[in-house]
């Protein structure tokens, strides 16, 4: 070990310098704290400035999503809910709704601020745009560039308003997952709870989509094996088979008032004439089909069908329902098959013309077909449905109207099995979606605490090994910097601190701080063992950059690289340093918790282990030298410059264990164990400094050491002479 000490004036090295130098230094340190305060309460508006982005104007994010639109709407409340949206057209055709969440679900993230986001979908529910248009996100505005949380937002084009999406893991039956942003989880999810939650009401009030009921009946089966014979006027008479019947004058009613109403208008003695009469139904339940057509033509029609296919027939007199559309464009344009929120149409591909049915009593009919509903769909044949016919009339060469008219299919219990109905499981809150998420995580995490207090609590018969001792603390480390940090971001940080007591300030909600599991279990072990053995524990064992510091020192001293040790008194003067960094971003903190945010970079915890050193190069440089110093110096960085280890140093004095062992001899006139502790946390009198001691038992190791705790020497050597003494006397005696 190098000792600096020689780069220090004599006097100042020597007893007299306490009584010399100290009030000089303290002066010193008033200065210094007072200059601290002001330049922070001087950076506190600029920093505001600087850090927080102002809010987007939505309309050019609009107008870009929608460069067709003819006319943009105000914002207008929707009819039901009240909720301020535009609406966007093309003519009469509505192109799209856009909203801003905060008018809608104001969700706070993590600065307590929800962010504002603009939220584009089309009529049938599926997103087109998300963008931020403000937010106070400490997290983002300090090191995670805002591209990132566009790239996030970007994902939401082209899911459905229907999907329950989650941010992280993978796709599951219930969920669809998005990718996270690394470092900025918690803001992350919160985004997308307010996202989902805000397009979810819009897309009820709007009916895009129906509250979601709490039950889930799942899909019934054909009973394939099931045949009844029948005809006509029996399938039409038990609803089997179901009839769509347009007198002239419904059609003439329907277009009343319109630019077709008098459109091949029926004279008075034709009103009650057919217009168009047309039966329904699914054809692959066996006792219509095998009933309806030749076993062939039914072997023919079902033979290719895929499971969840279904076949819906269709015979009809009076108005086309195929029309000419479909010769043109290939779609049926006057049908549609409607089940809950699904609309079915049909192409020329999923449609089979029928020659000729064979069922006694059927009337003749002008049009016959056969159309498949794709497995897609999901149809359920056991659910009710609606057959749709569209009727057009012509109002100029090629302006036309229509209207629709539907009839009702509601299923016969004989024909299907339907399972009984599911209670739909609760949707999960935010919280209990990360902590499911994560729950290997959390084991493990507390395993290790376990693991921990174990060793605390037979910390007296563990230093009796030192080996072992040494390579379980190392290990121990290893598992702090490789699982805690940089696989589990559970890095504490001062940050955390200030926004725990801003949300004491405001409107506390545990919410927040469950939102990051790993965070939540540390922060409790913090305060738990803070309570019990001081600020020592979590810095010893559980904070990946003081664990990464040590493992890089350990690296130093293996290949034997001089170390660097202050004179007690200068390091002892240094300790102020964090305290003042300390007052100073609590001071900023209370302006503006970004700002704060941002000076809080001093910590190099985000670079190193969120960001993992992929940021710009002064954060890579800074974090970079702090490590670099741990080569030469035992935490370097813990001892003199960590906030957090200052904060949690404050109530040291209130820990209720002093499980470090000390004995009458140390510090007069031993002084074996304040050298060997690197943190030199052994004061000159030999009392442990707990605000500084970060727990790493070296000193207890010496302390039950007979080879080198010198009292522990003297005592076993007065030990072997007694017995040396007994045995001579015994011998003597004998
Ligand atoms: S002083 Fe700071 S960096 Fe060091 S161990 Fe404690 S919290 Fe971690
Ligand atoms: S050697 Fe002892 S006093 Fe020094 S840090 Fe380790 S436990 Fe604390």
């Amino acid at each position: 070990m190098v000792n600096y000490s020689y780069l220090f004036p004599k006097t100042c090295i020597s007893q007299q310098w306490l009584l010399t130098c100290a009030p000089m230094l303290n002066s010193l340190f008033r200065r210094m704290l007072i200059t601290v305060l002001l330049i922070a309460t001087f950076f506190i508006p600029s920093s505001y400035a600087l850090f927080v982005s102002p809010p987007k104007d939505p309309m050019p994010f609009i107008q870009a999503q929608f460069p067709d639109a003819t006319a943009i709407s105000d914002k207008t409340p929707t009819e039901v809910g009240g909720y301020p949206i535009w609406t966007i057209r093309n003519g009469d055709d509505i192109l799209g709704y856009a909203f801003e969440t905060n008018d809608i679900a104001r969700i706070p993230a993590y600065s307590g601020e929800p962010v504002n986001m603009l939220v584009a979908i089309d009529p049938q529910g599926t997103y087109l745009i998300v963008k931020v248009l403000e937010h106070h996100e400490p997290i983002i505005l300090a090191g995670i560039p805002e591209s990132k949380l566009w790239a996030f937002t970007d994902q939401y084009t082209g899911l459905s308003v229907r999907d329950r999406l989650k941010v992280g893991g993978n796709n599951s039956e219930n969920y669809v997952a998005i990718d996270g942003l690394s470092g900025a989880t918690v803001t992350v999810m919160v985004m997308n709870v307010g996202i989902t939650k805000a397009t979810k009401k819009v897309a009820q009030a709007l009916a895009i989509i129906k509250k979601p009921s709490g039950m889930i009946q799942p899909i019934s089966t054909i009973k394939t094996e099931l045949f009844e014979p029948a005809n006509w006027s029996q399938l039409t008479g038990d609803g089997s088979i179901r009839q769509l019947f347009l007198s002239r004058e419904t059609i003439d009613n329907s277009f009343f008032g319109t630019a077709a109403e008098h459109v091949n208008e029926a004279r008075s003695d034709e009103k009650q004439d057919m217009f168009a009469e047309i039966y329904y139904t699914l054809i692959d339940i066996p006792t219509i089909g095998k009933n309806l057509f030749s076993a062939s033509d039914y072997r023919w029609l079902t033979a290719n069908l895929k499971p969840g296919e279904h076949l819906v027939g269709v015979f009809g007199n009076g108005y086309s329902f195929k029309g000419s559309g479909y010769v043109r464009g290939g779609i049926f344009d006057r049908i549609q098959v409607h089940q809950k929120d699904n609309a079915i149409s049909f192409r020329d591909l999923q449609h089979e013309r029928v020659t000729d049915i064979f069922i006694a009593g059927a009337p003749k009919f002008k049009e016959m077909s056969v159309f498949r509903i794709a497995a897609h769909h999901e149809f359920d044949p056991g659910a009710e449905w609606a057959f749709e016919l569209l009727v057009r009339r012509q109002t100029g060469p090629v302006d036309s109207l229509f209207n629709s008219f539907r009839g009702q299919y509601d299923m016969l219990d004989k024909y299907v099995d339907t399972p009984p109905a599911i209670i739909r499981p609760p949707e999960l809150t935010l919280t209990q979606q990360v902590w499911q998420e994560r729950n290997t995580e959390v084991i493990l995490l507390i395993g290790l605490m376990v693991v921990l207090l174990l060793i605390l609590f037979f910390q007296d018969v563990l230093v009796r090994y030192p080996k072992f001792m040494h390579n379980l603390r190392h290990g121990f480390l290893v598992v702090t910097v490789v699982l805690i940090g940089w696989s589990w971001g559970g890095q504490l940080s001062i940050v955390n601190v200030f926004t725990f007591l801003q949300a004491l300030m405001h409107d506390f909600s545990w919410d927040l701080f469950l939102l990051d599991p790993i965070i939540f279990i540390l922060w409790c072990a913090a305060a738990v063992t803070m309570l019990l053995w001081g600020r020592a524990v979590y810095c010893g064992w559980l904070c990946p950059f003081g664990a990464l510091q040590e493992l890089v020192n350990v690296f130093g001293r293996f290949i034997k690289l001089p170390q660097i040790e202050l004179p007690y008194a200068v390091h002892e003067r240094l300790w102020a340093i964090k305290y003042l960094i300390l007052l100073a971003l609590f001071g900023v903190s209370l302006e503006s918790l970004a700002a704060a945010e941002q000076l809080a970079e001093i910590e190099p915890f985000k670079t190193t282990f969120l960001l993992k050193f992929d940021r710009e190069w002064p954060f890579v440089a800074w974090a970079s030298l702090l490590l670099l110093s741990s080569l030469f110096n035992r935490k370097t960085f813990c001892r003199y410059l960590c906030p957090l280890g200052a904060a949690l140093s404050v109530p040291s004095k209130l820990s209720l264990f002093q499980w470090l062992k000390r004995r009458s001899e140390c510090g007069q006139p031993c002084k074996t164990c304040a050298k060997e502790c690197e943190i030199q946390a052994i004061q000159p009198n030999g009392e442990i400094n707990m605000r500084e001691c970060h727990y790493c038992l070296d000193c207890q190791v010496t302390y039950f050491n007979e080879e080198k705790c010198p009292p522990l020497k003297k005592l076993a050597r007065k030990k072997r002479k007694i017995s040396d003494e007994q045995i001579i006397a015994i011998t003597n005696t004998e």
